[in-house]
């Protein structure tokens, strides 16, 4: 079970509606793009991962990640044994200074501990979890101890819509079968990031009623004021959280934010390896952590995140904002976690969710979604099909 070949093949989708019709405050898009790492052993067992810098919206950083995982971290895994993720994590991770690190029990990482390294990382590590879980036909929430549950709620997550139609979106969600619906805030109001906040987060709770969970996520666009005034404000629409109230590059601020509201805040989508979660419980930031699998650094990486929150009696939130596999891939994790109640399901039209794996995700009548079973991811992909598809060199 040898690794003999690592590749990295990058999607692309165009947008051709731009988006999400209203522009968020990361602009407008005109294609999603996302990068499918597939690893082969001797013995002829595949695995599949995926990157998505930007989160499928920044293709220059594809021949980035492409070379990282091709040139860089590929080359020095091969021969591996692919039964190993955690040692080949750290032997990414730390890179020349492993003996060292293994040595002094404490991370000596490579230059590129963060960033678009660690995301490569991140897709090498989800395929070869994946090859171990099919060597012996089971699925990969086995392996992580056996898993606690094997259906999951979801949540809806978009609303970008502007105040006269954000209760006719949430509303769509709802009649689709989710129980609770996502909506973006922040810095997308402008200039009256409050104000025009509160009247869309009021006539969402107004369309989809009391019953129904409503969460805020504002990328991180807000500052402090701006973050504290909004969360109060919305305190008496039933709020399940504030997400990324302001930038991960302030937690301390992000805890004065915590202290001022009653809504508990969730972070992480923008934070790598178990490291900065570490720091963020720390500086007791947020209720709720959202890593993301291929931004946090694979399944070695948002497992032990999961225990450090468990240790630190918060929840985990799975940040999936890719094509179907990183879906697939985070019910996994959703399902090997003690302490994650709920996973994130994209809205807006993208066949990369919608087409690239049979079945497509999908909810039940009761919004939630089930963990598939077999070995791996429990789903296939026709990786040479979805390139045809989704060519991302154009002619
Ligand atoms: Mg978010």
């Amino acid at each position: 079970m040898k690794i003999r070949t690592v590749e990295a093949v990058p999607l692309c989708w165009p947008v051709p509606s731009g988006g999400h019709g209203r522009p968020s405050d990361y602009g407008r898009h005109d294609e999603s793009v996302a990068i499918i790492v597939r690893i082969e052993t001797d013995d002829g067992l595949v695995g599949f991962g995926e990157v998505h810098p930007g989160y499928g919206y920044t293709r220059g950083a594809c021949w980035s990640v492409k070379a990282i995982v091709e040139r860089e971290l590929g080359p020095e895994i091969i021969g591996q044994d692919a039964s190993r993720p955690e040692y080949i994590w750290e032997k990414m991770y730390n890179g020349p200074r492993l003996d060292i690190a293994l040595a002094y029990g404490q991370s000596a990482p490579r230059m590129g501990r963060r960033g678009v390294t660690v995301c490569a990382l991140g897709g090498i590590d989800m395929a070869l979890w994946d090859i171990f879980a099919r060597s012996l036909g089971v699925p990969i929430y086995k392996l992580l101890g056996g898993g606690y549950r094997t259906r999951l709620p979801t949540y809806a997550s978009g609303g970008h819509a502007a105040a006269d139609e954000a209760g006719e979106e949430a509303l769509a969600y709802v009649a689709k079968g989710f129980r609770a619906v996502k909506m973006r805030v922040g810095a997308m109001d402008a200039p009256r990031v409050v104000e025009e906040g509160v009247a869309r987060i009021r006539a969402v709770r107004e369309a989809i009623g009391r019953d129904a969970g409503l969460m805020l996520d504002a990328h991180g666009s807000l500052n402090e004021a701006q973050a504290i005034r909004l969360a109060r404000a919305a305190e008496e629409y039933d709020i399940d959280w504030f997400e990324e109230p302001v930038s991960s590059d302030n937690w301390n601020g992000m805890r004065r934010v915590r202290e001022a509201t009653a809504i508990p805040i969730s972070t992480g989508e923008n934070d790598f390896t178990h490291f900065d979660f570490r720091d963020i419980i720390a500086h007791q930031a947020a209720d709720i952590l959202q890593p993301d699998l291929a931004v946090v650094g694979g399944f070695t990486a948002a497992r032990r995140v999961g225990v450090l929150a468990h240790a630190a009696n918060l929840q985990v939130a799975p940040h999936i904002w890719g094509s179907a596999l990183l879906f697939y891939a985070s019910l996994q994790l959703a399902a090997a976690l003690p302490n994650c109640p709920i996973i994130e399901f994209r809205q807006g039209a993208n066949p990369l969710f919608d087409e690239l794996i049979a079945p497509p995700p999908a909810i039940d009548d009761e919004g939630c979604v089930t963990v598939p079973s077999g070995p791996g991811f429990g789903v296939d992909i026709d990786l040479e099909a979805a390139r045809r598809r989704y060519p991302f060199e154009r002619t």
